[in-house]
């Protein structure tokens, strides 16, 4: 029957196309991924892959990653449709990653920082073990080294698979976070859609800056779950970026285009640098020193795409509050 090839419109000749979840557009996924995954018609800010978030932020060749070779272990033995273990591995094998947190040193407009990124195509980018450890590790480097750490969310929440032993990374990132704090560092965490459940009830939430992109889903139970237990409507907007602003649950909203700009500015002022220097375009960085880098064997990191004329970025070391 001719008619049943209309039922399914989603599947778009050669994935040439993409639709807005958002507002339905069409979007010519070659335009949107030049975009870095805004929609060109309603500015919706898709889910950012983790690789290609680290390749928005750090400056072109910066980027060093730390402690790739984590991996989760199912200590319970954890059975679902499939058992963890398995899944663990298809997964690893489909992403290519070996858990959903992505950490490393880098510069942002040639001001050194650590970079802590969530990968969502990773089981929902869900808080266990690694996620947790890693975290901590980024926090503890960013000391060690007295720069600040940014860290994005973007996360489903905890990793049910490991039971309590996820639930502890709550916990221990939060720790992590508050040594940091008590060393003077600086931390700045990036809530991008979405960003749920033990992910904002730990490290998400308790930087020193929270920044979130446009439309983001930010809390911690799901509105549906929320709208059942208390049998009322829920307001307009709620648990978006825009709705939390207003509620001042986070600092401010900035759009993933100017994000790295303003990421470079924040630190700026945070280490007593020229934050109108560090606000230009960076000039070509070098690759900052690490000692323990360990890069994942296969993995190609792609050329940036930003622009790449000369700018300032003095690269100093600054006063860091980490110094204080
Ligand atoms: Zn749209």
């Amino acid at each position: 029957m001719a008619w049943t090839r209309f039922t399914k419109k989603k599947d778009m000749p050669g994935g040439l196309w993409i639709k807005c979840e958002s507002c339905g557009s069409m979007l010519f996924r070659k335009e949107f991924e030049s975009k870095h995954r805004v929609c060109a018609s309603c500015g919706y800010h898709f889910t950012l892959p983790g690789r290609e978030r680290v390749e928005l932020t750090a400056d072109e060749g910066s980027f060093q990653e730390l402690f790739a070779d984590l991996r989760a272990e199912d200590r319970l033995g954890f059975v679902d449709r499939v058992p963890y273990a398995e899944k663990l591995t298809q997964t690893q094998a489909k992403t290519g990653e070996a858990d959903a947190m992505i950490v490393g040193t880098a510069t942002v407009h040639g001001i050194p920082c650590v970079l802590g990124v969530m990968n969502f195509a990773f089981l929902g980018g869900s808080m266990g073990m690694v996620v947790g450890e890693k975290v901590a590790r980024a926090v503890e480097t960013a000391i060690e080294r007295k720069v600040p750490v940014i860290l994005f969310a973007c996360s489903g929440g905890a990793r049910m698979h490991e039971g309590a032993i996820s639930l502890m990374q709550m916990a221990k990132s939060c720790a992590a976070l508050s040594k940091l704090n008590a060393a003077g560092g600086f931390s700045i965490s990036v809530m991008t859609h979405p960003t749920t459940g033990g992910v904002t009830a730990s490290f998400a939430s308790v930087c020193d800056l929270l920044i979130a992109e446009p439309g983001a889903l930010i809390g911690f139970a799901g509105p549906r779950v929320i709208a059942t237990t208390i049998k009322k409507e829920l307001p307009k907007g709620f648990q978006r970026a825009e709705f939390l602003l207003e509620k001042g649950q986070i600092d401010r909203i900035v759009a993933r285009d100017q994000l790295r700009g303003e990421l470079a500015k924040l630190m700026a002022y945070a280490t007593g640098r020229d934050v109108v220097l560090a606000a230009q375009t960076p000039p070509k960085a070098e690759p900052v020193a690490v000692a323990q880098c360990a890069t994942e064997p296969g993995k190609k990191r792609g050329k940036g795409k930003r622009d790449k004329s000369a700018g300032s970025g003095d690269g100093k070391r600054g006063a860091t509050g980490a110094e204080a």
